[in-house]
């Protein structure tokens, strides 16, 4: 039996959850959740000028949103500062590793004197075979002792295999003078404690792997499944940036898609299961696998999130909508629903939820139910209330005051009615629509009435007849 799946997302808490990470915490938590295994969260902290609580707070919560858990409490970097120093001595006391008392000037006159000699920059130290006996007592950084010669092949699922030559790699500091550890060796070393058994991360960090590497061999540990994905490019090919629009994934929270929505669109953003466009959560744990991520850059596409939102909403459960419209509201800083509002809106839901893209449209097509009269048609819906349509809607309250309150006997009634006066239904809707709603884009005028019940829908009628609307 394989050993069961562990992967991670290591952000690092310079800013907000941004699309790229994302995707990347989707595709570590898909792929772990899909087999049982556990998705560990690691804060990546160590640069403490740019690392901020504000930060990691706003990932986390850019994961809770998007319904990312992660198992155990996320794990500070930072905080285990000694155990990467330690595994630096480790390799110091092995001989993998040396003392290197080379100055910051000795280190940049070497290079001067590469460049002009026309070799290589690469800082080869003086005291990587040093004797002890002759160490100076002065600072020192710890050193790696890189491989010198043959290859580097960093076996990738994405990317294939890529091959580094050696003599490209330098005696990378592990320890720096002050006894702090880099940040390349804080990252094996947590991946290795933490069990990590894939890492799927951003293609930026491809050439950490090569450098990576060399601390696994060094210690002699298994080096984890890699799976480099390609970045995200903007829908003009280029990186995405700040100029494409909204980059942090709360943003597509208060822009009022749901969560499903966006998760269904970031697991197409460089992965694919033949040509399905829209699946469920289920689904995408069943099918993930490294084996669809493609090589070259996913395109953002907000019309694909809309699609895709939109199906999310028409499938998802009413109450779930309720709740999840609720948090969109709070998201965004917009007023909270009474109580008796988002009972009126769930009970609504049915037929709210098909054609809505995102939590604003959704919340359009409820005004008829969330407004109190007298209602203030817009301007689209007031053009439909001209003296002939309130004409008609005067003539037609009455006869609905005596009708059963089924859709079949309203439908009928109405059917009637246009009959009667040698026109058709759909004549008579947009006025209707204008009269229950004030807008022109609805659930359907039967929908409308039954959900209102009878003396709303007369009171509404009767008010837009006799013009009394606000
Ligand atoms: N902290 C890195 C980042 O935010 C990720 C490092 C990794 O996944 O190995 O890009």
């Amino acid at each position: 039996m394989s050993a069961p799946v562990v992967t991670r997302f290591a952000p690092s808490p310079t800013g907000y959850l941004h699309i790229g990470g994302a995707r990347t915490a989707l595709f570590n938590w898909l792929f772990a959740r899909g087999r049982g295994g556990k998705f560990l969260l690691r804060i990546e902290d160590t640069d403490r000028a740019r690392s901020t609580p504000e930060a990691t707070e706003a990932i986390l919560q850019g994961l809770s949103w998007l319904g990312l858990d992660w198992d155990g409490e996320p794990i500070s970097q930072f905080a285990r500062a000694d155990r990467h120093a330690e595994v630096a001595h480790q390799l110091l006391a092995e001989g993998k590793a040396y003392k290197c008392f080379s100055t910051q000037e000795e280190i940049t006159a070497f290079r001067d004197a590469a460049r002009a000699g026309g070799k290589s920059t690469l800082f080869r130290s003086p005291w990587r075979d040093a004797d002890p006996a002759t160490h100076p007592d002065a600072p020192f950084v710890i050193r790696i002792k890189a491989p010198q010669d043959g290859a580097t092949v960093i076996r990738d699922r994405v990317q294939g295999d890529v091959t580094i030559r050696n003599d490209q790699l330098d005696d990378m500091v592990l320890l720096r003078s002050d006894g702090t550890p880099v940040y390349m060796l804080a990252v094996v070393v947590d991946d290795h404690d933490m069990g990590v058994t894939h890492v799927i991360r951003g293609d930026d960090h491809l050439n950490n792997a090569a450098r990576q590497m060399m601390i696994y061999d060094a210690m002699g540990w298994d080096i984890p499944v890699w799976a480099h994905i390609p970045l995200i490019h903007g829908p003009d090919g280029k990186k995405l940036s700040k100029r494409h629009g909204a980059l942090g994934a709360e943003e597509y929270q208060k822009m009022g898609y749901p969560a499903a929505g966006m998760r269904n669109y970031l697991a197409r953003l460089g992965w694919s299961h033949g040509d399905d466009e829209f699946f469920t959560d289920a689904q995408a744990r069943e099918w993930f696998n490294l084996d669809g991520i493609g090589k070259s850059p996913a395109r953002f596409d907000l019309k694909k999130l809309e699609n895709l939102s939109g199906q999310h909403i028409a499938a998802a459960d009413d109450a779930a909508l309720r709740q999840e419209l609720e948090a969109y509201l709070a998201a965004s800083g917009q007023p909270a629903l009474k109580t008796a509002q988002a009972d009126d809106l769930e009970r609504a839901m049915y037929c709210l939820k098909d054609r809505a893209r995102s939590f604003p449209e959704l919340i359009e097509k409820a005004h008829f139910i969330l407004t109190q009269r007298p209602i203030t048609p817009d301007e689209k819906a007031a053009k439909a209330l001209d003296t002939v349509s309130r004409g008609i809607l005067s003539e037609l309250t009455p006869q609905l005051q005596s009708a059963s309150w089924s859709r079949n006997d309203l439908e009928a009634a109405l059917n009637a009615f246009a009959e009667a006066r040698g026109t058709k239904f759909g004549k008579l809707a947009g006025p209707l629509r204008a009269a229950l709603a004030g807008r022109s884009v609805t659930p359907s005028v039967f929908d409308m009435m039954l959900l209102l019940g009878r003396e709303e829908t007369l009171a509404r009628l009767a008010d837009a007849a006799e013009d009394r609307g606000a």
